[in-house]
Parts: C-alpha cells; sequence; structure tokens
C-alpha cells in the first residue's frame, strides 16, 4: 500500500487531436512542480498520479497551484483481492469525518469479482457500521468515497481545488506591463492561467524612483513565475522620456502620453520575444488615464491586441483576487512608481487626438525609443536559475 496524490483535470480542453499536447504540458508542469519534494508523476487511464513523495500535504498544495489543475486528492493505492481490506482502508480514511457521504465505484477490470453497485453497497455499509459521525445520503452527500479498481484498488475521499485554467504554454505568449502596482499582477495572473506564457516589462525612471521600487516589481515578478514558470521581465530605463515629456508636453497630457511610449516599447519587446499581445492592469474609469476615450488614445500606438482582463472589476474585488495570488502584500509596499512621479493636477479625461499627436511632434520619438530599449536590462525568472 502506497500514499499517492490524486489530480483530476478540466474536460474542457480534452477533446479533439490537442489532448496529447495539452496533457504533456500539464504532466510536464506537475513534474517541475513536485521536484523539489522528490515526486514522481504517472498517468494511467487518463488520470495524473504523483507518488514517491516527502510530504503528501506539501505535494497537493504544490500541484492545486499548476494552471490547468482542476482538485486534488491524497490516495492510496493498494492491493485489490481481498475487498474486506479494501473496505476497512475506506473506513479508515473517513474515521474523523461527520455528516454524510455516499460511496461511488468504477471498475475498468472487468474480471473482478464484483460489480460497481455491490463495491458501493458493501464497502457503504462496512463504512458506516465501522466509523461513529457518518450517515448515508446517495443525492447529496458530503463526503464521497471513491473507489476504483484497476491494476490496484485506489481511494480517495478529501478534495483540495485547484486553480483551475489551462496549460501553461498552451495559448502562446504574452507581454505583461508590470508596475509594483496592486493591479497588473492580478492581470498577468489572470491571462496567465489561461494557458498562455508571459514576458513582462517594468518602466523604472531612476533616480526619480529608487532601488526599491524596482526591487518590490521584482518580487512579484517572482511570484507570478511560481505560477507561470520561467518568465523574463525587461526593466526598462524610462527617467529620460518622462523628463522629455513632462518639459516638452502640456501638463494635462503628460500622464496619457506616458502611457502611449510605455505601449510602443512593450510592442517592440513583445515582437522581439514572440508575444503576441499586451496586458495592463486598467479598470474602466480607476483613474483618469482609464476613460475609455483615454484607453482608445493610448491603444492607438499599438497594432497588438491589447488585453485588459480587469476592466470590468471593482477595486475591492482585485485586492481580493490579489490576496487570494499571494501579491497584494508586497504590492502594498510604499515604493512609487514612474505613473506618480510628474503627475499632472487635471490629467485630461477626453483627450483630443490632435492635441497628442502635436505634443509628441516635439519629442524625438525614435531615438528616444531606442535609447530606452538599448539601455533595456534582462531579468530571467525564477531568479535563482540565473544566480
Ligand atoms: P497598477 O496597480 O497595476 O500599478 P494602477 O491602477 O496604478 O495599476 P496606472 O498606474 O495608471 O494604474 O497604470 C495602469 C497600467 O499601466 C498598470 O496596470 C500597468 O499595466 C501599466 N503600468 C503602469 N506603470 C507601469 C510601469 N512603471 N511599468 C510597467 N507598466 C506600468
Ligand atoms: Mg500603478
Amino acid at each position: 500500500m502506497r500514499d499517492l496524490v490524486l489530480v483530476r483535470f478540466g474536460e474542457v480542453f480534452l477533446k479533439g487531436e490537442n489532448r496529447p499536447f495539452f496533457m504533456k504540458k500539464l504532466v510536464d508542469h506537475i513534474k517541475t512542480s513536485v521536484a523539489p519534494l522528490g515526486g514522481k508523476v504517472w498517468m494511467s487511464e487518463g488520470r495524473i498520479y504523483v507518488s514517491d513523495f516527502t510530504d503528501q500535504q506539501a505535494c497537493m498544495e504544490r500541484v492545486a497551484k499548476v494552471f490547468g489543475v482542476h482538485s486534488v486528492s491524497p490516495a492510496v493505492e493498494m492491493e485489490k483481492d481481498d475487498f474486506e481490506q479494501v473496505c476497512h482502508q475506506a473506513a479508515e480514511m473517513m474515521k474523523n469525518m461527520t455528516g454524510s457521504f455516499k460511496v461511488l465505484a468504477r471498475r475498468s477490470d472487468k474480471h473482478y469479482p464484483l460489480t460497481s453497485p455491490e463495491i458501493m453497497r458493501r464497502a457503504g455499509g462496512y463504512i458506516l457500521a465501522h466509523t461513529e459521525n457518518l450517515t448515508v445520503d446517495v443525492h447529496h452527500p458530503e463526503h464521497e468515497m471513491t473507489i476504483e479498481i484497476r491494476d490496484h484498488a485506489y481511494l480517495s475521499v478529501e478534495r483540495m481545488m485547484g486553480v483551475g485554467g489551462m496549460p501553461m504554454g498552451t495559448n502562446g505568449k504574452a507581454c505583461l506591463l508590470l508596475s509594483g502596482g496592486i493591479d497588473s499582477p492580478v492581470a498577468g495572473y489572470m491571462v496567465a492561467k489561461r494557458g498562455v506564457e508571459l514576458c513582462c516589462v517594468h518602466y523604472h525612471s531612476f533616480p526619480y524612483t529608487s532601488e526599491w521600487a524596482k526591487e518590490k516589481v521584482l518580487s512579484l515578478a517572482d511570484i507570478l513565475s511560481g505560477y507561470c514558470g520561467p518568465m523574463k521581465v525587461f526593466v526598462v530605463p524610462f527617467t529620460e522620456i518622462q523628463m522629455q515629456i513632462h518639459e516638452k508636453c502640456p501638463d494635462n497630457y503628460t500622464t496619457l502620453i506616458m502611457r502611449r511610449y510605455m505601449m510602443r516599447i512593450a510592442e517592440m519587446l513583445a515582437k522581439q520575444e514572440g508575444a503576441d499581445a499586451l496586458i495592463t492592469g486598467e479598470s474602466v474609469g480607476q483613474v483618469a488615464s482609464q476613460t475609455m476615450k483615454a484607453l482608445t488614445c493610448t491603444d492607438a500606438v499599438v497594432d497588438m491586441p491589447v488585453f485588459r482582463p480587469l476592466i470590468g472589476m471593482d477595486k475591492s474585488e482585485i485586492v481580493e483576487r490579489a490576496e487570494q495570488i499571494g501579491t497584494f502584500k508586497t504590492s502594498s509596499l510604499p515604493y512609487e512608481d514612474c505613473c506618480t512621479i510628474f503627475t499632472p493636477k487635471h490629467p485630461a479625461t477626453k483627450p483630443s487626438m490632435s492635441v497628442v499627436l502635436a505634443a509628441e511632434e516635439k519629442l524625438m520619438s525614435d531615438e528616444l525609443i531606442a535609447r530606452a530599449v538599448e539601455g533595456t536590462e534582462v531579468i530571467a525568472f525564477p531568479r535563482q536559475q540565473t544566480e
């Protein structure tokens, strides 16, 4: 007899000819996630199991964080021939539970002497007789003991929900504009959860923004890569562009024009990295640069689609998400972002395109952008790989 972790995955993406590709990605990511615990990952009859780990609970927690995993269960694999022993083990696994239960049986070994209904009935009766606080409810049970009879018997009853989504790397790549705020890490997470690989770009205005501000962003990237796997972060020096905008453009347009430069540079880096879309943490109406007209004006400088997964979310909903994924604490550290320096008192909420274009005429855009890209630092995550 040995302990396993049983992994369930969403059914949606398992149809059709992409299935082997999706499954391979999923298994590979589970392998990477459990590697520090020495876990062995294998597939059998359309299910994924992990065995040979040092710590079952830690193993479940890691696997539950892998995109594409629907839920995980602690499971037991044992000899199937002595059915009394199987029942005994099932009761053992449920001895501390209270409330209602039922037994669910699956039998792919058609030579097994008991049919599925017989397994359910006999195991159910045994559990009822050998536990203290359980009752049977076949319609809406609080607990479900699953007994599968295959090469061995497999038993599982507890369940931990996984993050869901699709396996990383099955839906292309996108470039996240990552600030140190609460929103952008959540936006990146939401797109990555759909199987989209990420690269990140961060604009840094040293010395107006400190080394601490940059470190904060790198810590956020580290947390994100815990979900998304390996990714690059481009740290782009933005001081010169911001100073030029501040000097030469109308005060109420500086934020918007700055955002247009961010998008232009992000698109260049995204193309270079083979990414097909940009992601930002904007939500409609949150600040002046996030009115519909302002967003249209920012989008006008790029050809790529811009994904804004938070567009319809309230700040409180975004904060809740940030807490769930573990970025909130770091995002709340009080270091400044380049968006918060040189902020105009009255930013234009209904910008005029002709004013924007006339203002940008005064800037040597190509050279400014080229110098920023030239000075860009590339940092690979997770960080320990580069050290
Ligand atoms: P966040 O909480 O993500 O910082 P925000 O509500 O503060 O967002 P803004 O500062 O207007 O909003 O930024 C909007 C979006 O622009 C961010 O979500 C992020 O995608 C991008 N962004 C802002 N500042 C930077 C930066 N310094 N580097 C990279 N991207 C940035
Ligand atoms: Mg911000």
